[in-house]
C-alpha cells in the first residue's frame, strides 16, 4: 500500500494511536473500484476527497495529480487486476484534545485490496432491506455530502439491518424523507403520466452524492428514460414497481423486499436490469477514469 508518500508492505503501513482519524474519526476517505487495473472515475473520486477534506479545514499536503498517481502506482504494484481502492485521509497525530489545528500533518494511504459488499447471487435475485430507525445525520450536524470518516450514524442502521435478518437499510432524514442506504444511493422506477420514470432524492435530502449514482443517472437517460431528482417517501419505496440501490461497492443490486412488502414481482425488473447491463458494458467498453 502508499502511505505518505512510500509504496510499503501492508504489514508495516502504521497510523500513530494519537491520529485523529482514529482517536475522533477526524478524517474523509473514498472507496474507487478498478476494473483490468483501469481504476474507474479516479478524477471524480479524488475531487470528491478534496471537497470533503476542504469541508472539514484539512489541507491535504498532495495535489489532486498526484493523489491520482499514487492510486495508479498502488493499483499496478498489486498483482489485482480488479479490485476496491480505499484511499484515506486523516488529521493526522496531535495531542489528546480535540483541536485539529495541534496536528502538524495529515496522514494519507492508499490500500488497493478486494471487497465483496453482498453476495453475487443477490445481484440476480435483489437484495432485502428495512427501513431504519436511525435518522441520517442531520445535514447541519454533519454532512452526509462530507465523506468522512465518522461512519457510525450509518454503522447503527447497519447494526439494525443486521439484527433484523436483512444486510441493508434505508435511512430517511430528519424531514422523513428518504436520504441513501448506509453506503449506497436509492433509485426507484414509478410510472408518471404514463410513463416510466426514475426517481432518485434530490442533493437537498442529504446523502453522499454518489459517483454511481451519477453514472447511471447518465446511463439512465442515455437509454431514453427520464431521471427526477424529488423528495421520497415510505409510500414511494413500497409502491414502487422497481427499487435499486448504487454505489462503489455494491455497484447497482437490485431491491426485492422493504420491510417485508415485495417490489413489483419479487424479481428485479426491466429497467434495473438494463441498466446493470449498461453499466457492466460502460466497464467492458473501457472504464472511464475521467
Ligand atoms: N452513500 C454512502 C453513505 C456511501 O458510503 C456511499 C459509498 N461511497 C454511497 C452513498 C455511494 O457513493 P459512490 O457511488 O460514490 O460510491
Amino acid at each position: 500500500m502508499w502511505i505518505d508518500g512510500d509504496l510499503k508492505p501492508a504489514a508495516e503501513a502504521t497510523v500513530s494511536v494519537f491520529d485523529h482519524g482514529v482517536l475522533y474519526g477526524d478524517g474523509v476517505f473514498e472507496g474507487i473500484r478498478f476494473y483490468g487495473g483501469r481504476v474507474l472515475k479516479l478524477r471524480t473520486h479524488v475531487a470528491r476527497l478534496f471537497e470533503s477534506a476542504r469541508a472539514i479545514r484539512l489541507a491535504l499536503p498532495y495535489t489532486p495529480e498526484q493523489l491520482e498517481e499514487a492510486t495508479r502506482r498502488t493499483v499496478a504494484k498489486n498483482a489485482l487486476s480488479d479490485g476496491y481502492i480505499r484511499l484515506v485521509a486523516t488529521r493526522g497525530a496531535g495531542t489528546l484534545g480535540l483541536n485539529p489545528f495541534q496536528c502538524p500533518r495529515p496522514c494519507v494511504y492508499i490500500i488497493a485490496a478486494s471487497i465483496q459488499l453482498y453476495p453475487a447471487s443477490l445481484y440476480e435475485t435483489g437484495l432485502e432491506v428495512v427501513s431504519s430507525s436511525v435518522m441520517r445525520n442531520h445535514p447541519q450536524a454533519l454532512s452526509p455530502r462530507i465523506k468522512s470518516l465518522n461512519y457510525l450514524n450509518n454503522i447503527l442502521a447497519k447494526i439494525e439491518a443486521i439484527d433484523r435478518g436483512v444486510l441493508e437499510a434505508v435511512m430517511y432524514n430528519p424531514t422523513g424523507h428518504v436520504a441513501e442506504c448506509t453506503g449506497d444511493n436509492v433509485f426507484l422506477v414509478r410510472e408518471r403520466d404514463g410513463e416510466r420514470v426514475l426517481f432518485t432524492p434530490p442533493l437537498s435530502a442529504g446523502a453522499l452524492e454518489g459517483i454511481t449514482m451519477n453514472l447511471v443517472i447518465r446511463l439512465a437517460q442515455e437509454a431514453g428514460f427520464a431521471v427526477v431528482r424529488e423528495n421520497l417517501t415510505r409510500h414511494d419505496l413500497y409502491t414502487a414497481e422497481e427499487f435499486f440501490l448504487t454505489g462503489t461497492a455494491a455497484e447497482v443490486i437490485p431491491v426485492k423486499s422493504i420491510d417485508g412488502r415485495v417490489i413489483g414481482d419479487g424479481s428485479p425488473g426491466p429497467i434495473t436490469r438494463k441498466l446493470i447491463a449498461a453499466f457492466r458494458k460502460l466497464i467492458a467498453d473501457g472504464v472511464p477514469e475521467d
